[in-house]
């Protein structure tokens, strides 16, 4: 999910600049930045990954490995489909200024959260979320899951949580590596137009382009036969390269 860390409302001078310094060539940002953005990953990754690992563990040795074999496995599109809702609704969502707690948490803390990767696709600030985002989250809904039996809705959460982990090098990948691999090739084009003005209110799949195709938000044919054909007279991705 791109998260970014949750800026304050009015930023400090110790806030890294969102821009790429103009002395600095834009092969050399992109590796730092990268950099940057693999050190905000790998914390998540550990932490996600040992608890899934290690729940799986149990719940395979328990009565029912094959429900819970397919509990995680439920975890992908439940993931997909959680990733697809809060990119579109949430991150995309533009709250407004106005009063009370919610609202005002929503426009302050809120809008500027995917605004800012958008605008600046190489910061790796704003790539991808911290551990310390989603923690609260985490520790409220898994031990509530440990109320029914391991197999079942622990393992679940073991299957959303590595999805997540996924998803996140996915994002990170697509902004700064080139795989030749046709998935990375056909997932990277897809982000790319979904950063560009012709396509950001289309396309909020961060790893796949199915929920895009139940909720009706694909790119029109031609944008995808452009992208992922490669046939002419359309609309080109554009480069974020900056
Ligand atoms: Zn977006
Ligand atoms: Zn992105």
């Amino acid at each position: 999910m791109i998260l970014t860390a949750i800026p304050a409302v009015v930023p400090s001078t110790a806030d890294p600049p969102l821009e790429r310094p103009a002395d600095i060539p834009f092969g050399v940002y992109k590796r730092q930045q990268a950099k940057i953005s693999r050190q905000r990953l790998y914390p998540v990754t550990v932490f996600y990954s040992t608890y899934a690992v290690s729940t799986m563990f149990f719940a395979l040795r328990s009565a029912h490995p094959w429900i819970a074999l397919f509990s995680c496995a439920l975890g992908l599109p439940l993931w997909t489909f959680e990733e697809y809702i809060f990119h579109r609704w949430v991150l995309h969502g533009h709250f407004g200024p106005g009063t009370g707690f919610i609202r005002r948490f929503a426009h302050e803390r809120l809008d500027p959260l995917h605004w800012d990767h958008h605008k600046h696709p190489f910061n790796g600030h704003h790539i991808n979320g911290e551990l310390k985002d989603l923690l609260p989250l985490f520790f409220t809904v898994t031990p509530l899951s440990f109320l029914a039996p391991i197999y079942t809705l622990p393992a679940l959460i073991a299957g959303v949580v590595e999805c997540y982990t996924l998803e996140e090098w996915i994002h990170h990948s697509c902004h700064f590596y080139n795989f030749r691999n046709p998935y990375f090739r056909y997932i990277k084009r897809h982000h790319f137009y979904h950063h560009s003005p012709l396509g950001e209110n289309a396309g909020y799949g961060l790893t796949n382009g199915f929920w895009d195709i139940i909720w009706r938000t694909r790119f029109p044919k031609e944008v995808r036969d452009s992208l992922y054909r490669g046939k002419k007279k359309t609309p080109k991705a554009p480069s974020l390269n900056s």
